[in-house]
C-alpha cells in the first residue's frame, strides 16, 4: 500500500494546493468510512484503527472543549520524506476529520507540522465547529 499511496501522492503534489486539498481530504474521509468507521466507537479506538489501516502511529497530544491536537508518527504519506516547504498529509487530515465527525461532530482539521516542513512527525489541529 505504501508505495502505491506515495506514487499517487507525488503525482498530486504538482496540482494546485486547493485542488490537492479537496481530493486528498475526500479520499482520506472515504478511506476512514470504508476501513475504520465500524470499528471506531470512542477516541481510544482511533490510534488502533489508524495503526491497523496503515495510516501511522496516532497520539492525542492535547484536548480541550473545542480543539484537539493530534500527532501522527511514521505517517504513511510523508514519513522520512525530505522537506519540500509544504505539508503533505491532507489524506490523513481527511481520515482524522471523518473520525472526529463520527465521534464528536463537525470539525476542521489542518496539518501544521509535517516531514514536508522539516519535522519528524505530523501534527494536526482540529477545531470543532459547534
Ligand atoms: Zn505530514
Amino acid at each position: 500500500m505504501l508505495t502505491m499511496h506515495r506514487t499517487h501522492l507525488r503525482s498530486l503534489l504538482s496540482e494546485p494546493r486547493g485542488l490537492r486539498l479537496i481530493l486528498l481530504k475526500r479520499a482520506g474521509r472515504n478511506f476512514f468510512k470504508s476501513i475504520s468507521d465500524s470499528y471506531v466507537k470512542s477516541l481510544d479506538d482511533l490510534p488502533i484503527a489508524a495503526l491497523r489501516s496503515g495510516i501511522g502511529i496516532v497520539d492525542i497530544v492535547r484536548e480541550s472543549l473545542n480543539r484537539m491536537v493530534v500527532r501522527i508518527y511514521e505517517c504513511v504519506s510523508c514519513f522520512a520524506s525530505p522537506p519540500i516547504g509544504t505539508t503533505m498529509c491532507d489524506f490523513e487530515a481527511g481520515f482524522l476529520e471523518a473520525a472526529m465527525e463520527k465521534l464528536f461532530g463537525r470539525n476542521r482539521v489542518v496539518e501544521t507540522r509535517c516531514w514536508g516542513l522539516g519535522y519528524s512527525f505530523c501534527e494536526f489541529e482540529i477545531e470543532f465547529l459547534w
